[in-house]
């Protein structure tokens, strides 16, 4: 880069050496005395107040509703807002849940997202099988509920239900991210209510 003469001010390697060591001679000056180290922790509330009970159901359901990880299963027009709602302006990085797996066997929610036909539906329900217990089911958009517009096509699926038991149905066509929002909440909340301690029927 070729040096204005008309800047040398700026550009002088000698001025910035004046500069940057007045700037240290000063920050050098102003640091002679040691920072107390920090004491907080001895004046800490004693052992009573920190110490929280609950059950281990609770734990376990907070620990799950605050990870879950949703297989990624987009099939149609749905799986676009189903992305959006991943991303930076819905984030449901809020919910602990950025983490969209390829593998089953790494994921506990399965958000089926668009048109399912029935040569797809095989494989919908393998990857289903392929996912660890506890697992649960999002369906996305009228095609999940009922078929939506190719209700009564010879190829789509009249509700994802056929094929995999669901838990919470998203209604629209398609449904925008805050639906699907609530509906992961509601899926947070039926999470809160289960008792992995027990046995069924217990
Ligand atoms: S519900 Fe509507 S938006 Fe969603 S997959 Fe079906 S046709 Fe597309």
């Amino acid at each position: 880069m070729a040096i204005d003469p008309t800047h040398r001010g700026i550009y002088s390697a000698m001025d910035m050496d004046i500069r940057e060591g007045g700037e240290i001679e000063a920050f050098y000056a102003g640091h002679q005395e040691p920072i107390a180290d920090p004491i907080d922790w001895i004046n800490a509330p004693p052992l009573p107040q920190n110490v929280l009970l609950t059950s281990v159901d609770k734990i376990i359901n907070w620990s799950r509703r605050s990870s879950v990880w949703p297989v990624t299963f987009g099939l149609a027009c749905c799986a676009i807002e189903m992305m959006c709602t991943a991303a930076s302006r819905f984030d449901l990085a809020r919910f602990g849940m950025e983490i969209f797996r390829a593998s089953p066997r790494q994921a506990d929610l399965m958000i089926v997202a668009g048109t399912l036909t029935w040569k797809m539906a095989p494989w919908l329900r393998r990857i289903y099988d392929q996912m660890p217990e506890p697992k649960w089911v999002l369906a996305m958009g009228a095609c999940g509920t009922s078929g939506g517009i190719f209700k009564g096509s010879y190829s789509v699926l009249p509700g994802f239900n056929k094929v995999v038991p669901i838990d919470v149905y998203v209604p629209g066509c398609p449904p925008r991210p805050e639906a699907l929002i609530k509906a992961v909440t509601d899926i947070h909340d039926k999470i809160e209510k289960m008792h992995p301690t027990r046995k069924a029927g217990e």
